[in-house]
């Protein structure tokens, strides 16, 4: 994180001209894949993601099942053209972490209890990447549990608030990232208001991180309607596919 880039004009605005409060435009779209049983695909600025859920079916190998309860396995992805410079295939470390901390976020929402010995298979795949893939992985991931009919508390939505010439700022792109001074990724479950992800790369105040979190979490509150938009019509689309032309019995 380096403090000689100019990220913030004379006007307050940032280096793609939104204001330091201002997400990236979104789109979210649910049941996207024939063959899953359940999937979503995010454009959240110049990232594009993509997830896809199996299960919950039996847990294999068997010394993974949980007797009392399902057991959630994500795949975070980067495809190999996703950045700028060609990505490595295969399991490295971040994809790891990143993998593990989108399946700890999900096992507080998803009603595992209800599906003992089962596995829920979560595959996250991003197809292009400019910072924040973790928020938008979870935040498809979610959607995608939904189209899957696996039950959930609520979805989980995310979005990073981090710090950028000394400023508090909006889900960071990939400058702000690599020469801002802080990015930190929350995920929240509007319907509860838990915090079910936080981590933090760089320094804060604690005023400043108060600022950072009430900002993320109502970018929260504003995705998680996207979310619910994106259920919506994808169960609008299906109900009007129906034989006798969705009309109510
Ligand atoms: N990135 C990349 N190649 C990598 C890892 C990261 O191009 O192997 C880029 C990518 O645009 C990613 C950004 O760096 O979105 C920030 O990565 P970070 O680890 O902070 O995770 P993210 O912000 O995507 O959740």
């Amino acid at each position: 994180m380096s403090e000689d880039i100019v990220l913030l004009n004379s006007d307050g605005l940032r280096v793609d001209g939104r204001a330091l409060d201002e997400l990236r435009p979104i789109k979210i779209e649910a049941g996207v894949l024939g063959n899953a049983d359940g999937s979503a695909y995010v454009e959240w600025g110049a990232n594009k993601v993509l997830a896809a859920v199996y299960g919950p079916k039996e847990a294999q190998p068997k010394y993974l099942q949980d007797t009392a309860k399902a057991i959630v396995q994500v795949n975070y992805n980067m495809a190999a053209f996703s950045g700028d410079e060609r990505v490595r295939p295969g399991p490295n470390r971040r994809a790891t972490e990143i993998s593990k901390i989108t399946a700890e976020a999900l096992e507080n929402v998803i009603l595992t209890n209800q599906f003992p010995r089962a596995s829920i298979d979560v595959y996250i795949e991003v197809l292009e990447a400019d910072a924040g893939t973790r928020c938008a992985g979870l935040t498809a991931a979610s959607v995608a549990i939904a189209d899957a009919g696996i039950p959930m508390i609520g979805m989980v939505a995310a979005c990073a608030a981090g710090k950028i010439d000394g400023h508090i700022a909006l889900d960071l792109g990939k400058k702000e990232d690599n020469f801002g001074q802080a990015d930190m990724p929350l995920g929240y479950v509007p319907g509860t208001g838990e915090i079910v992800l936080l981590q933090m790369d760089g320094h804060m105040t604690m005023v400043e991180f108060r600022k950072a979190m009430d900002m993320a979490i109502s970018a929260c509150e504003q995705i998680h309607e996207l979310q619910i938009g994106a259920l919506r019509r994808r169960y609008a689309v299906n109900y009007a596919d129906m034989d006798d032309g969705g009309t109510e019995q």
